[in-house]
């Protein structure tokens, strides 16, 4: 067993414990010949009923709305009836029920993932659903989540959303899977439930059930078998980094009082309560579009205007920055009709689709425009994927034509960020989206797990952009926030401050321990480590030089 082994930090915490593994999903049984296909089928319909309706109960019973969503959307899927039939079909042919199981999920699985992105994702949501069907087609107890009797660390080589949601962060101290990354739902639960998470860590199936491991969710370090002095230290800084959490209150700021605002990206009313999002200054990012995507007919203008205003009736007085449709390459929308292209990432996506269909952003505008007018939210919208000047003055054009005052754009192609100061000089604010920045940076695709490393947001390449815009943003006095998920990494927000980015919006998870390690250093420290990190000769190297500084400070 090597010394340590290296995942991908996506739930920071720290925390030694004894490991217990997820027991492996059932092999399936040899074919068999079907005596009596109309019994079977009944009994194959039968389990998907009974895990629907597990799936539905588990839903209602969780009470983060994350989780509850999630387990929402399998239980659907598990009651398709396109899905029944499909097994049925296969079971009239002579194939047995979990065979026909096993084949009918699978043609849904090549469905999803010819979708590609946003819908790739939900595959590992459809296997588990599948597997579920097959334990109880076979009468097996469901391959859950393990329970020593004391606190452990949970291995497995993926956790299916349906476990994850229902964790006890009381009995289960930290999360380390081989596979998954920072965007799945391991990750996206595990920030929500404050359970420490490490994903993508090759080797972590070689760990023993009760062999102790030290889980770093930060750095995404895992020290199998560490020392007592390892583990007292650990302890040491778990117990400062709770109370940096516990302390963190009020407006973002640095130790200083170098004020940079603290928002939240969310995809809808369902993320908001009544109150806002606790300790939010407001919403950086609404993804539109997250509104839409399952659905197979346009919004009307008018149920456009009263999802909006629903978004925007807890903010009074405070901002919402909504973002215009970000539909094409991973996140297509049904209704929409686009045509099929080579390379959609590279396609009429994000505002670009304005040139195909130029009243769906027109009809946006005016929606959004409306709510704004009926709303003390202070309302501001920015176009997706702009890449030239022309297109940030031709959009700023059209928002303002509909009353809409304060205009901005997403800083999220490197044309953009190159000529930020021409961009930035026909709108009010910029975003930048570090996702899709690093993406075509580096020339990554943002879905290919394997190129995880060249998508970081660390890679120096990127923040070397990044810096160029915060820059002209300085120079302009606009205002430049980042929304990607680099925002929600304590270590890079000390960066991005450095930099002189004005706002970080992120999920709100995030928050207390992003504005407790800014309020932990100065203006001067953040721009020392904005140095260092752009300096870095890679990305692995910024990242360890800056965390090494918040080990540091605790
Ligand atoms: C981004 O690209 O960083 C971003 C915030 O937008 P999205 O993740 O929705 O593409
Ligand atoms: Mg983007």
């Amino acid at each position: 067993m090597p010394t340590s082994l290296q995942g991908i930090g996506v739930s920071a915490g720290l925390v030694a414990g004894p490991v217990a593994k997820l027991a492996a999903p059932p092999a399936l049984p040899a074919p068999r010949p079907v005596q009596d296909a109309a019994a079977e089928a009944a009994a194959a319909r039968a389990a998907l009923q009974a895990v629907t309706d597990d799936l539905f109960a588990r839903s209602a019973a969780a009470a983060d709305p994350v989780a509850k969503g999630v387990l929402e959307a399998q239980a659907m899927m598990a009651a398709d009836p396109t899905l029944a039939d499909a097994v049925a079909e296969r079971i009239e042919g002579g194939v047995d029920g979990p065979h026909a199981v096993e084949e009918a999920f699978a043609g849904h699985r090549a469905q999803l993932e010819s979708l590609g992105g946003y819908f790739a994702e939900r595959v590992s949501d459809l296997d588990d659903v599948k597997m579920r069907v097959v334990c109880a087609l076979l009468g097996l107890p469901m391959p859950g989540v393990p329970s020593p009797g004391h606190p452990f660390v949970l291995v497995a080589a993926d956790l299916a959303p349906a476990d994850t949601a229902t964790l006890d962060p009381a009995e289960v101290l930290a999360i380390l899977t081989e596979r998954g990354g920072p965007t799945g739902h391991t990750a996206i639960l595990a920030k929500q439930l404050g359970i420490p998470a490490v994903t993508a860590c090759a080797g972590a199936l070689a760990l023993t059930d009760d062999q102790t491991v030290l889980v770093d969710g930060q750095t995404g370090l895992i020290t199998p078998d560490p020392s007592d002095e390892q583990v007292a230290a650990a302890k040491e800084r778990q117990a400062a980094l709770a109370a940096r959490r516990a302390s963190s209150h009020g407006p973002g700021r640095t130790a200083d009082g170098h004020p940079v605002r603290l928002l939240v990206n969310i995809g809808g009313p369902s993320d908001v309560q009544a109150s806002g999002v606790p300790g939010a200054q407001g919403v950086g990012l609404f993804r539109t579009e997250f509104l839409f995507l399952d659905r197979q007919t346009a919004p009307t203008a008018a149920e456009q205007q009263e999802l909006y205003a629903q978004v925007f009736a807890p903010f009074a007085g405070r901002a919402v920055i909504v973002r215009t449709l970000d539909v094409g390459a991973d996140k297509p929308l049904p209704y929409l009709a686009q045509e099929a292209e080579e390379n959609p990432a590279l396609g009429v996506r994000g505002l670009r689709l304005g040139r195909v269909q130029p009243a769906v952003l027109e009809e946006q505008l005016a929606a959004i425009a409306a709510a704004a007018r009926a709303s003390d939210a202070d309302v501001s919208v920015m176009a997706p994927m702009v890449s030239t000047a022309r297109e940030a003055r031709e959009f700023a054009e059209i928002a303002r034509s509909h009353g809409i005052e304060k205009v901005g754009v997403m800083i999220e192609v490197p044309a953009a960020a190159l000529l930020a100061e021409q961009v930035l000089a026909e709108v009010d604010f910029a975003s930048i989206g570090t996702n899709d920045l690093a993406q075509y940076t580096m020339a990554a695709d943002r879905m290919e797990g394997r190129l995880a490393d060249l998508l970081d947001p660390w890679q120096p390449a990127v923040l070397a952009l990044i810096q160029m815009v915060a820059a002209a943003g300085q120079k302009l006095g606009k205002s430049v926030g980042v929304c990607g998920e680099a925002a929600s990494d304590p270590g890079l927000a000390l960066v991005l401050a450095g930099m002189g980015v004005t706002s970080l919006s992120m999920s709100p998870g995030a928050l207390a321990d992003v504005r407790g390690t800014l309020a932990a250093h100065t203006l001067e420290d953040c721009q020392r480590l904005a140095a260092a990190a752009v300096g870095a000769p890679s990305a692995p190297d910024g990242r360890a030089a800056i965390n090494a500084e918040l080990i540091g400070v605790g």
